[in-house]
């Protein structure tokens, strides 16, 4: 699918969830979550039927995320029916990491490809600070499953809301030196009206400081595993790398390829838009396979050339908090 700024789009994001084990600050709105009854979910019957149609057109990459996709029952043998459509060469997984501890195999076994893990501290209470669970044992113990199943490149995602600590700093370095694993710093979005609590200054004090710490420079290097949205380098020595994915101060939107679905059936042409088509409707009534390719058509088609937040978009602007629609 093209959309009308020549982008090819064959990504598709899929939000399996709004629910979560952990309630992370910067994603879960502060008052709390209304979530939906799981009625209102896509069921998985009707997510490998748009999966299946939108094969045909050109979509070969899906990411499953939330919320937390893994507390969703059935996610494995979800992927395994992803799988044996045949048309999907890449399945991904974004994950809190606290439940990869004992699925990562068998997600591994059922055709996952590829993991991201949220880690943004090893400091107990920090983490705990921004979670509000104190489960970090257990989403280390996630990480080193994911890394011993053999996944292609796992990356550890780490949103930056405050200066990263320095024994985060040294934990990060010591997994790329001596991992292929790459960590990915992020600027905070002020999405689903959560006030501005970092500013973007913060992506560029931890590439200084990685430099200063290693006496190494780092270095561009080709994308990781796809063409997602993070600006790679790698140290002289390391097995891994370092991404810096910067959406409000250097937006990437030119190279965008994906198109998202929440868990109520809402299509999202962007992230950072409140613009939504809904295919529930179309699918609960006995839709045609070309009327679903429609819908998406048309969302496709809506994607605008770049989004406004950072530039003249308030903060707070978009309306679903990030845990509804899956970052
Ligand atoms: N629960 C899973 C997890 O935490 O990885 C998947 C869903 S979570 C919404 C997907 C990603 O979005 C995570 O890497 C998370 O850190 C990131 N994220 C959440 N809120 C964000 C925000 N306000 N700005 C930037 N990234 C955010
Ligand atoms: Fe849950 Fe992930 Fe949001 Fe944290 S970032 S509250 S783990 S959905």
């Amino acid at each position: 699918m093209l959309d009308r700024y020549g982008r090819i789009i064959d990504y598709l994001r899929i939000s399996l969830t709004d629910r979560c084990n952990f309630r992370c600050s910067y994603c879960m709105p502060q008052e709390g979550l209304q979530v939906l009854d799981s009625s209102e979910f896509l069921s998985y019957e009707e997510l490998l039927r748009i999966i299946k149609v939108l094969g045909q057109y050109g979509i070969d990459k899906v990411r499953l995320t939330g919320g937390e996709p893994l507390i969703r029952h059935g996610i494995v043998d979800f992927i395994r029916g992803i799988n044996s459509l045949g048309t999907i060469r890449d399945i991904a997984l974004t994950t809190n990491g606290s439940l990869l501890g004992t699925m990562a195999k068998e997600l591994k076994a059922a055709g996952l490809r590829r993991v991201n893990i949220s880690l943004d501290t090893i400091d107990p209470a920090r983490f705990r600070r921004i979670t509000g669970r104190d489960e970090l044992h257990r989403v280390l113990a996630g990480l080193k499953q994911a890394s011993a199943a053999g996944f292609h490149h796992v990356k550890l995602n780490v949103v930056l809301t405050e200066e990263v600590g320095e024994a985060d700093l040294d934990f990060f370095i010591a997994e790329v030196q001596q991992n292929p694993v790459a960590v990915r710093f992020i600027e905070y979005m002020p999405i689903g009206r959560q006030p501005l609590e970092a500013g973007t200054g913060l992506i560029q004090s931890v590439k200084a400081r990685i430099q200063v710490r290693t006496g190494d420079v780092l270095q561009p290097c080709f994308p990781v595993g796809g063409s997602g949205p993070a600006r790679y380098y790698r140290l002289s020595q390391s097995q891994g790398w370092f991404g810096f994915i910067t959406p409000r101060s250097e937006h990437f939107c030119q190279q965008c390829n994906r198109i998202r679905l929440t868990a109520d059936g809402k299509i999202k042409p962007c992230l950072l838009s409140n613009t939504e088509f809904d295919i529930k409707k179309a699918l609960r009534s006995h839709c045609s396979d070309q009327e679903i390719y429609e819908h998406f058509a048309r969302a496709v088609w809506a994607k605008s050339a770049q989004h406004r937040m950072g530039y003249d978009q308030p903060a707070g602007e978009i309306h679903r908090a990030m845990v509804t629609v899956g970052g």
